[in-house]
């Protein structure tokens, strides 16, 4: 699980390869990187303006915030939102459920905030690949992480939201835009940063979009100019190109998983998997004698019992108390030396993750600098995901990985503070002033 400079390089290459692959006519049906189109084409530029509600779902919670972006000197936002559950069996149930339930949730929303009649434009950040031939429409292509729910694959999740919305028929919408998390974060990113060009999420699950030129997209028209990707990069290696890589656990937690076959990439680096795989490999040592004196418990054997944030915990400065404190919790009965070799493999999981995650972006990065055809690139990645804000070291990894793997570069790494639900809004702001603009 830890590479040399040379495998890291080689993954690196491998990725940008993929990415090429992506963006050709020819080469995209079977690519796995499906650089999706997005129909965003700049990030703001401060003449964004208005009452927004933002809907994010996808996630790691689902969040709905109101959003108000005014112009007094200069801009400013303001934001109130709401967390909702999302319960098992409604994200694992029917479609329609799920939507119903979404669209419930906005109607208490409204009510609570007092903006039912308002009619306020709202922008969905949705956290799962869609197919998109315009701003508002996202048709499914497949879910990933805890999503399953039926009869969703396929379908304009716009519609969706909108027939369960006039249903109620208590409340009205207007769904102008919906964005994926990724694009989300760019553009949260890009209101305080203008030289924002790529959005990277590492949360429950993975991915990240870029600004490429029109010119490359060969599956949208034009040529002038440029529009953010979304690469989903979570299905790097679903054809096979990461088995070398690819170890026993990686293979169990696929196998274990809603989606076996897919998102390999993602199962490797992403909150939701790293929990487990540690656990498998404590397993594994702990059957062959090199832990617990070789003790195995019934709760060291199931499936979830131990989670990425226990992680975070173990390699954080009270690590060795935490690590200890955890796996009691888990039956076995930790020796100091258990505690060090526990907190050990944590450390290369996270950092196998963090690594990998170094080599995809550093990809992109190499693609920008060779778009902009400039001998040392200046740019602004922004970052979210809970992984890389709640792990104690990863983010410190990531950013000195990166500057490792592409040298001729200033790289800043930008964390969405307020998540990607402002750039949502965002996007819709602009959305709303085009559709304005047509109307009159
Ligand atoms: C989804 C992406 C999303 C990412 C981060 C992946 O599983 O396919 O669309 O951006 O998770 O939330
Ligand atoms: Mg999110």
């Amino acid at each position: 699980m830890r590479f040399s400079e040379e495998t890291l390089s080689d993954i690196m290459q491998r990725f940008r390869r993929e990415l090429a692959r992506g963006l050709g006519q020819d080469t995209n049906p079977t690519a796995t990187l499906k650089m999706l189109p997005t129909f965003v084409h700049s990030i703001p530029d401060g003449s964004e303006k208005g009452d927004f509600i933002a809907l994010d779902l996808g996630g790691s919670a689902f969040r709905i915030l109101r959003v108000r972006v005014s112009h007094e000197k200069k801009q400013t936002v303001q934001m109130e939102s709401e967390i909702y559950d999302t319960p098992e069996d409604i994200i694992h149930g029917n479609g329609t459920r799920l939507f119903d339930h979404v669209a419930e949730c906005l109607g208490n929303f409204m009510e609570k905030h007092n903006i039912k009649d308002k009619r306020l434009p709202v922008g969905l950040t949705f956290s799962f690949p869609c197919q998109q031939t315009k701003l508002d429409e996202g048709y499914l292509l497949t879910w990933t992480k805890r999503f399953k729910a039926s009869g969703v694959e396929g379908m304009d999740v716009v519609q969706l939201l909108n027939k369960a919305i006039k249903k109620r028929g208590d409340y009205d919408a207007d769904i102008m835009a919906v964005v994926n998390d990724t694009v989300g974060t760019m553009m949260t990113c890009g209101f305080d940063d203008q030289r924002c060009e790529v959005g990277i999420i590492v949360g429950t699950g993975t991915n990240a979009c870029y600004m490429e030129e029109l010119r490359h997209i060969d599956l949208v028209e034009g040529d002038e100019g440029r529009m953010c990707v979304n690469t989903e990069w979570g299905a790097f290696g679903d054809d096979g190109r990461l088995e070398d890589i690819r170890t026993e656990f990686d293979r169990e937690i696929d196998r274990g998983s809603l989606n076996p076959g897919k998102q390999l990439f993602e199962k490797m680096v992403s909150g939701m998997y790293m929990g487990e795989l540690v656990r498998l490999i404590l397993v594994k040592m702990a059957k062959e004698g090199l832990l617990f004196e070789g003790r195995i418990t019934p709760e060291l054997l199931t499936k979830g019992k131990l989670d990425t944030k226990h992680v975070s915990a173990i390699e954080n400065k009270e690590g060795l108390t935490k690590a200890k404190e955890i796996l009691i919790r888990l039956g076995v009965e930790p020796s100091a030396d258990d505690c060090i070799a526990v907190q050990h493999v944590c450390a290369i999981v996270s950092f196998r993750s963090a690594s990998l995650i170094a080599a995809t972006l550093g990809a992109i990065l190499l693609r920008l600098k060779e778009n902009k055809g400039v001998a040392r690139l200046r740019t602004t990645v922004g970052i979210d995901g809970s992984l890389y804000k709640m792990h104690p070291q990863y983010a410190r990894r990531l950013h000195k990985t990166v500057r490792r793997l592409v040298p001729d570069s200033d790289v800043r790494f930008l964390l969405s503070e307020s998540g990607s639900a402002k750039g949502a809004a965002m996007v819709t702001a602009v959305a709303y002033r085009l559709a304005d603009q047509s109307r009159q």
